[in-house]
Parts: C-alpha cells; structure tokens; sequence
C-alpha cells in the first residue's frame, strides 16, 4: 500500500539497523553509560514494541517511553468526576474507546455504563454533537481528551455548536500541552535522557518551532518523527548522530506532514475557544503549570465543568502502581511488581496498562512477561 510499505522494507529497516549500531558503537568507545532516548509519543511506543524494535538495539542504546499518550495520563480524580457527570439521568455521556477503559477510585465509565449510566462510545467529537442534535430533551457530554492533536477537533465541534444553536451540548475538557510537560520533565534533577524522539502528530498542528527550547536550554537533541518503522529507526539514528557529533538542535525527519511553522487554521480554532489553565494534574506526573487548556469565558454555555460543577477530585495512584516512574524514563514496565500479575490488560491497575499506545499495555501485548522473567 502506498505511504504504508516503503515505511516498512525490511531491507531499508537492516541498513538503518546496522547503521544505528555502527553509530552506538563509536559513542560507546568515548562514553560509559548507555544512551537514552525517549519517546515521547505512545504512538511511537506502540510501533517500537510492535516492530520490536526495542530487541535489535545495540546494548549501549535503551528506548525511555514518554507521556504521550493521553489516556495514560490521565488523572483518576478526573475519570471520578466524569461518572458523577455519567450518573446523572438527564446526560448522555460520550467519549472515545480507550478512556472508557481508564480507572478511577469509583471503577470505569464502562463499569458505570454496566451499572446503568448512559455511557456511548463515540468516534468524532462531531458524532457526540449529532447526538445532542437528535436527543433534544437529553444533556449531551463529551469527555474532550488529548493533547494539540485533538485540541482543534473539539474547539471546531464548539464553533458549530454555537452557529447551530445547539443548546444540550458541553466537553468536560481534559485538552493537555506537551510543550510545558517536557519543560517540567527536563527541570527535574538527574533527568536520565540523552535525546528526544518528538511527537509528529503534535507537531502537526504546532509546528517544530515550540521544541527549540529543548536543545538551546537543555542541550538535548530532538527529532521530530513519522510512526512508521523505519520513521522511528531513521529518527533514532539522526538523534544518536547528533548525540555523535556534540551537537543539539530540533530536526523534522517526518516532513512529508509537519511543517515547520504548524497548521495556523488549527491552531486560530483553539485560541478562540480555549484558554490556558493555570495549573493542570496529570496523573503520575502531578500538577504542572499552563500545562491544559480549558473553555474561553465566551463559550461557558458549553463548559460541562460550569454546568455540572463536579467535585474535581485530586484522587491518588493505587498502592503498587509506578506509572510516574515509566512515565519519566526512571523504570521499564517490567520492573513494576504489578506488570502481568495485578496489573493487565483485561483487569488494569494502572493507566498505561489501558490504551495500546501505552508503555506497560504495548509491552504486554507484543512481548508479553519476557521482560519481567
Ligand atoms: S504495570 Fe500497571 S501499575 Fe505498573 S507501571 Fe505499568 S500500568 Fe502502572
């Protein structure tokens, strides 16, 4: 298939392979300890633990799995707040698959919708609209999730909710930034990453610019990626190159889609319906300042937060979870005691082990407890 299979030559994938490891092995003569990379994307996660990438990697060169994936940081206290808005006779509830999947101290809105509440499972932002649109006399929710990807999408929704008078629609925004969260994440003390593989759908929408902070303040390399195999491999190796070389700069391998300077229509929608929040909770990371968005004053009427007041609840991470340490790069899925035994797919302890895109749930999935044996 085009733009799918010259993604995934196996004879392009060894050439990239070999050529990361004659690379690792030149930084490896003039360093001691490996090199580490994050991801930030768990669309990247997903791919490198779906190609096994991760087992053709040279000794001295380990993947960190980053916060990129939103469902799997998404606050418990959150998903309380959106059941008590589920519960409620009068709502429709709505959102996407794998964050009905996502636990909170009451259980999952699945559980929920198992236990009576008219919880549906929507595609678009735009389908939760048509549901209010049909359901006249029914208040219509949608749990607005995700970071810049997704953040146009819904700001669109609202706009067209607001031109066709669509009055029993509102989001409970949950929008996050990725750009303050690697800042905070690069301010921790002994930060154990070396470079930055970037998010190419973020980047999509903001552009490359925003990342430059990275290599000017922080002086790690980051190249923004495609979701491909090869994206990932030939990403990889222009990362360790300028690991190689002493230099750090912001390089866009996947520019057949982003470019340099963003969507600006994208970007317009979201500065006229959002504003950003002060302080914003991710789950395993804390709170970390204008790190969200939420609904501008002018489009209250469509704020599920103004119309519900729900608790916000601030609901800590269950004993035995280290999502916060996956998170940051500090462990691998494997070295929590939970990975495989109270923690798994069909039975989730903590958020990464729920969307696919997430560290402990891919890991899982393709390679199952080898890590942890
Ligand atoms: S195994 Fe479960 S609890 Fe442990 S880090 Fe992974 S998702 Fe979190």
């Amino acid at each position: 298939m085009r733009f799918i299979d010259e993604f995934r030559d196996p004879a392009l994938a060894e050439k990239l392979f070999t050529e990361i490891a004659q690379t690792a092995k030149r930084i490896g003569a003039v360093r001691e300890r490996p090199v580490t990379i994050m991801e930030v994307c768990g669309g990247h996660t997903h791919t490198i633990f779906r190609y096994a990438l991760e087992s053709r990697m040279p000794d001295n060169v380990q993947f960190a799995h980053g916060p990129g994936c939103p469902v799997c940081v998404l606050p418990r206290g959150r998903v309380d707040d959106a059941i008590t808005i589920a519960r409620r006779p009068e709502v429709i509830f709505t959102t996407f698959g794998d964050a009905m999947r996502v636990p909170g101290a009451e259980g999952s809105l699945i559980q929920a919708r198992a236990a009576g509440a008219d919880v549906r499972m929507v595609y678009s932002p735009l389908d939760a609209l048509a549901l209010a649109v049909a359901n006249p006399d029914r208040e219509v929710v949608f749990f607005a999730l995700g970071f810049e990807t997704t953040t146009p999408s819904t700001a669109l929704t609202v706009l067209r909710a607001a031109r066709s008078g669509v009055r029993n629609f509102s989001l409970l925004c949950h929008h996050i930034t990725i750009i303050p969260t690697l800042r905070a994440l690069l301010e921790q003390p002994d930060f154990p990453i070396d470079g930055f593989i970037g998010p190419g759908h973020v980047s999509m929408v903001i552009g490359t610019k925003p990342f430059h902070f990275i290599p000017e303040e922080f002086g790690l390399p980051l190249v923004v990626a495609g979701f491909e195999p090869l994206d990932v491999l030939q990403s990889l190796l222009m990362v360790l190159r300028q690991i190689e070389m002493g230099r750090a700069c912001v390089e866009n391998q996947y520019s057949r889609v982003v470019p340099p300077d963003g969507n600006k229509a994208a970007m317009a929608a979201v500065a006229q319906v959002y504003e950003t929040r002060p302080q914003c909770e991710w789950r395993g990371l804390g709170t970390i300042a204008e790190s969200g968005v939420r609904l501008a004053e002018p489009w209250a009427a469509f704020d599920a937060e103004r119309r519900f007041e729900p608790a916000a609840r601030h609901t800590p991470d269950p004993e035995g979870c280290r999502c916060n340490e996956v998170l940051v790069g500090r462990i691998r899925p494997w070295d929590c005691a939970a990975f495989g035994t109270t923690c798994r797919p069909d039975a989730p302890l903590g958020a990464l082990m729920v969307s696919s895109e997430g560290a402990c749930a891919a890991y899982y999935q393709y390679q199952g407890m080898k890590g942890a044996a």
